[in-house]
């Protein structure tokens, strides 16, 4: 499924992400489109927006895992695991 880009940044909705940066890392967050928990990505994207593999959401009982794509990303190929600092 699509995740589109949050229009508010500090409230993602439903079924958004938004990119989060610090000092030395950047991390992608999503609000699950069934139950709106927030998770940090933790699988690699790619520059043309897929992540590469299924997503999980990390609540206990929620049954979201789908592949995804992330609506107009352009910040390349971002590594969450490996950029972590
Ligand atoms: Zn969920």
């Amino acid at each position: 499924m699509m995740f589109h880009h949050a229009a508010n940044p500090k409230k993602p909705q439903k079924g958004e992400w938004v990119l989060v940066t610090g000092k030395d890392f950047r991390s992608v967050m999503l609000s699950c489109p069934v139950c709106g928990g927030l998770a940090a990505l933790d699988h690699d994207v790619d520059t043309v927006w897929w992540v590469t593999t299924g997503v999980q959401c990390a609540r206990d009982g929620c049954p979201f895992h789908e592949r995804i794509a992330l609506e107009d990303w352009d910040h390349g190929a971002l590594h969450p695991l490996s950029e972590k600092g």
